[in-house]
């Protein structure tokens, strides 16, 4: 199936006379005729269902299309993309441990990374995407446990070099986790590059209408825990929290990073998406590929009507051929990045304020990457507290505004820009 496909087909295939779309299974618990049948589930003996907080059927069908979509072996759904980043790290290393990752990642990535993890004993070296080999080989440690980085950066755009960083993961002996959320398996699919593990904060594209938080993790299958015991005794050596389980062994590379997640990352944390909210996300799905298909026609179009007009002091958008980002991005996104742009308006912060304010169709918003056109402008909102000086530290200059495309007629979308900046001179 091409993805196309997939979005529709992949993850449920209803029986004779069963409903056409997932059903959603809004049940806490399963009912078993024996204590014996209860138990084979409870060893990881027998697949089934005993308690929504582990898994859910409903979750699981999403969970497959978007393994399917990503080239996965393996995927389990998570309340929020936050709790998707942090499963997919803590699943993998604890306290005493190193993590690799891009500097330029989403910033509550970056909080719960330098913040929240560092308080739980894991250490993070940060690096600059575009550091020299000699910069990238010095961040290893002996307790490196993985490397971190984002396909295209929220929000500045950073279009990551998957297969180097794969490759010196790999030298070392680690995967390479990628938070795909903005490129969306449609137009990037990280594994085919090397990355071993993807997450999603699938409340942006994948459902794409503002509807329900939540995230997901899929695995490769392809990182060989076996040749790394020693670094991954958590996967490699029996499990005496969950019956003694040594999960390569009774899952394989395919299931065991998976299964280690659900069985006690979700069982102790229980950072489970609602069914319903499955639901929802499934929909999104279904129209992925035609979304992102727009997304990004009409981000291209409004990046270059935005870089002609002189109203405009700079635009960052890597489908533009003078964006430093846009050769890998042909390479690693042929069909399109995202449907994300920011820019800047002649005149500084006091300019994009007032600009702001003349929008009648971007709505102010802090979300990104859905159907509905939306800006933001961190200098008057999210940074307002900082002064012009340590928002330019922070690489927040004081002009920048945050486009989100939308999936709106581009010729409104352009009109609506064109009157905003006309008020602004
Ligand atoms: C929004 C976002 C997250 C966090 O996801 P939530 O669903 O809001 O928890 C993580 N990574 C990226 C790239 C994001 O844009």
């Amino acid at each position: 199936m091409r993805r196309e496909t997939m979005c529709i087909q992949a993850g449920y295939q209803p029986k004779n006379g069963e409903s056409r779309m997932i059903p959603i299974i809004q049940s806490t618990t399963f009912k078993y005729d024996t204590s014996e049948d209860m138990g084979k589930l409870f060893d990881l003996q027998a697949e089934g269902y005993f308690y929504t907080r582990l898994q859910n059927p409903t979750n699981d069908m999403v969970a497959a299309k978007i393994a399917a979509l990503e080239g996965g072996t393996a995927a389990m759904l998570t309340s929020s993309g936050q709790a998707a980043s942090f499963f997919s790290v803590f699943n993998i290393a604890g306290a005493g441990d190193h993590i690799v990752a891009s500097a330029t990642i989403y910033g509550g990535t970056f909080n719960l990374f330098n913040v929240t993890m560092k308080r739980m004993g894991i250490d993070f070296t940060f690096v600059d995407p575009e550091c020299s080999d000699e910069e990238l080989e010095a961040a290893f440690r002996p307790n490196t446990k993985a490397v971190f980085g984002e396909t295209i950066a929220n929000p500045a755009l950073v279009v990551f070099d998957i297969e180097r960083f794969a490759d010196a993961a790999h030298a070392h002996g680690v995967p390479l986790i990628i938070d795909n959320t903005f490129a969306t398996p449609i137009n990037c699919r990280p594994f085919e590059w090397g990355a071993d593990i993807v997450i999603h904060s699938t409340t942006k594209y994948m459902d794409g209408h503002d509807t329900a938080v939540g995230g997901c993790i899929v695995d490769s299958g392809k990182f060989d825990w076996r040749a790394h015991a020693d670094k991954y005794p958590g996967l490699t050596t029996p499990d005496e929290s969950y019956h003694g389980i040594t999960y390569v062994d009774q899952f394989g590379l395919e299931g065991a990073y998976i299964t280690k997640a659900t069985a006690q990352l979700m069982r102790d944390f229980g950072a489970i998406q609602a069914p319903q909210n499955a639901f929802y996300l499934n929909l999104g799905l279904e129209s992925l590929a035609v979304r992102m298909e727009r997304h990004c026609s009409n981000a291209q179009k409004v990046a270059e009507y935005l870089q002609q007009s002189d109203a405009v002091e700079w635009v960052n958008y890597p489908g533009l051929p003078d964006n430093p980002y846009y050769e890998r991005a042909k390479k690693y996104m042929p069909d399109g990045t995202c449907g994300v742009i920011s820019f800047g308006v002649k005149g500084g912060r006091a300019a994009a304020e007032t600009f702001m304010k003349h929008l009648k169709i971007g709505m102010i918003a802090t979300h990104v990457a859905d159907a509905h056109t939306c800006v933001l402008h961190p200098a008057s909102s999210t940074h307002r507290q900082l002064t012009d000086e340590e928002l330019s530290a922070g690489g927040v200059s004081p002009d920048l505004i945050r486009l989100s495309v939308g999936i709106e007629h581009v010729d409104d979308i352009i009109e609506d820009l064109e009157q905003a900046l006309a008020s602004v001179k």
